[in-house]
């Protein structure tokens, strides 16, 4: 195995930083062959990117975490994209119901502690549970999101599941990706007209108020305290935090390494 950190990346992403989303699909697809997958909440992004993923037909499969109190038009907007691009959509869902969950441990998503044990029992170990199927995973952050979105790189080491980020959309606008999604006409998440601006669990999600941060909806009863669930590491960890193990052939291959046979 060798180690691939951010700084290893650097040349590639300042390469791929004006790409084309759908190179640089194919490029990962090139490199990773079925050890890649997406990873889709069914946001608005999520539901760009499955398009190009259904337009490509690379059979990349796509990863969706079901916390199990997901709003009803985020199950049909899954349902309705994997059918329209003919994905095969891999839903992963937590050990315990959020009853059990709440019998166990009460109501967790009312503290700041208690909302990251709850996204990390519901959002994040669900993911973990099958680390090491895949080596690559396609994700669809963007800088214009704000925060620490703002640095999101368009390659990204994720230690948590030793997989290797990849961002198509990480340059993409609030004006490019409506008008990606209105050209395509790509179907969305009906909640996204009512007001929802990034749509996660019924318990943590309410609409944003014109003006407000697009994040404003999320975990409002908890304050400024809680912005992200944590299944996405750039959101949480430094730079220098973010490196993974991966086979040396692959590493090489990633970074265009020649490898020398000759002993
Ligand atoms: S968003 Fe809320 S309900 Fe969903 S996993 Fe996180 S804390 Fe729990």
């Amino acid at each position: 195995m060798a180690r691939l950190t951010l700084a290893d990346l650097a040349d590639l992403n300042a390469q791929f930083e004006h790409s084309d989303p759908r190179d640089l699909i194919r490029w990962a697809k090139e490199h990773f062959g079925d050890r890649l997958a997406a990873l889709s909440s069914m946001q608005k992004t999520g539901c760009a990117v499955c398009h190009m993923l259904g337009s490509l037909d690379l059979d990349i499969p796509v990863l969706f975490v079901d916390t199990g109190v997901l709003f009803p038009e985020t199950y049909a907007t899954r349902d309705r994209i994997a059918e329209e691009y003919g994905l095969s959509v891999r839903t992963l869902t937590p050990e315990l119901t959020m009853e059990e969950q709440t019998d166990q441990l009460g109501v967790l998503y009312l503290t700041p502690e208690g909302q990251a044990e709850c996204c990390r029992m519901r959002k994040s170990d669900p993911l973990l549970a099958i680390a090491g199927e895949y080596d690559a995973m396609i994700s669809s952050l963007r800088r214009s999101d704000g925060g620490p979105r703002g640095r999101t790189p368009v390659l990204s080491p994720d230690p948590e599941t030793n997989t290797l980020r990849i961002n198509p959309l990480v340059t993409m606008s609030d004006d490019d990706l409506s008008a990606y999604l209105e050209e395509h006409a790509v179907p969305t998440n009906p909640l996204h007209e009512q007001g929802y601006a990034t749509i996660g669990c019924n318990r943590c999600t309410t609409p944003v108020l014109p003006g407000e941060p697009k994040r404003a909806g999320r975990w409002r009863h908890l304050g400024p305290w809680s912005q992200y669930c944590g299944i996405n590491p750039t959101d949480m960890m430094a730079p220098e935090q973010l490196a993974i193990d991966l086979p040396e052939d692959l590493v090489d291959r990633v970074l265009g390494r020649s490898t020398d046979f000759v002993i």
